[in-house]
């Protein structure tokens, strides 16, 4: 089983179940609420975990409740917390997630400790780099940690997993530094400037950016599964065919998974590529299935049944 070094956030996240979602200066009364852990990083994480990945966490948390709650489930998922800050200077993260009985949501999130991970935070943790066959990271945190991570990550001869969610512009030094790019249709949109019509379209849009470095773009598709786009081609792999109660973690949960059945004496073949992306679609249509963001996602025992 691989080694993963996950380097994201970590949000308390309260959740409001809700008919539909307010528009602009209107009320609407909620059905429920509850709150559990979350953040990119911590859904990857466990995720990863519960697929029998060995895990490690970057990432940094305020010296509060919220901080406390977060590592306690961390290290009941068997992920190693030593690499996880506690800072007594800002507050953990927060995420409102607000979900519509048709199971699509909308999230806001307030980042706190996340965004204060510095560089000199990064260089403190390249332990947890060096015990890693794979880093992955999204952009729930600074870019400057991510590149500086991913960097030592590649000198390290790591394989790394870039999720750029939220999209933002991607620096050269990054992308050169990134083996995967994992984005959903939503964010290659905004990376790439391109209107994405189609699977042709999508593969045209990460052309430009196969050749920096990138050995593979997958762009998640929802329900329509994931394309893999390379050198050589694109391949689009179909999800399957459930009925979504609430797409929190999809995802995460997809690159959770990814990254755990990943073969790192094969990655570099496309038709393995397609293995793990179909798997990867198998578990996160389990996890749409299901309400709520890690209480959502299976463990491995719950894969066969
Ligand atoms: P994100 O959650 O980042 O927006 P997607 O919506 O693209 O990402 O979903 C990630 C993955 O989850 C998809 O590639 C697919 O495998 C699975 N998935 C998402 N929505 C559905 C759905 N309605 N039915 C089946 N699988 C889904």
């Amino acid at each position: 089983m691989n080694h993963i070094c996950v380097l994201g956030s970590l949000n308390r996240d309260t959740s409001h179940l809700l008919t539909r979602l307010p528009m602009v200066g209107e009320t609407v009364h909620g059905i429920g609420t509850s709150s559990s852990a979350g953040g990119k990083g911590c859904n990857q994480a466990v995720s990863a975990a519960r697929l029998g990945a060995r895990v490690s966490f970057i990432g940094k948390v305020g010296e509060d409740k919220g901080g406390e709650q977060l590592l306690k489930v961390l290290r009941e998922e068997n992920i190693d917390t030593s690499h996880i800050q506690v800072d007594p200077d800002v507050p953990t993260g927060e995420a409102t997630i607000l979900i519509q009985e048709d199971g699509k949501n909308a999230i806001i999130v307030t980042a706190g400790a996340n965004m204060s991970i510095r560089d000199e935070d990064i260089e403190q943790a390249y332990a947890a780099i060096d015990q890693a066959d794979i880093v992955i990271a999204q952009f729930e945190i600074p870019i400057p940690a991510v590149t500086k991570a991913f960097a030592y990550a590649k000198q390290q001869g790591k394989v790394t997993i870039l999720n750029p969610a939220p999209a933002k512009e991607i620096p050269d030094a990054l992308l050169q530094a990134t083996d995967i790019l994992v984005p959903n249709e939503t964010e290659m949109q905004v990376i790439t400037g391109a209107e994405l019509n189609g699977d042709d379209a999508i593969r045209t849009a990460a052309g430009q950016l196969l050749g920096h470095g990138i050995r593979y773009v997958i762009v998640t598709l929802g329900e329509q599964g994931a394309l893999i786009c390379h050198a050589d081609g694109a391949e689009h792999v179909p999800a399957q065919l459930v009925s979504a109660v609430d797409t929190t973690a999809a995802g995460d949960s997809f690159i959770g998974a990814l990254s755990s059945r990943l073969d790192l004496s094969r990655w570099h073949d496309p038709q393995h590529l397609r293995e793990v992306v179909s798997f990867a679609n198998s578990f996160s249509a389990l996890v749409v299935q299901r309400k709520g963001a890690i209480a959502s996602i299976p463990h491995s025992h719950e894969l066969e049944s």
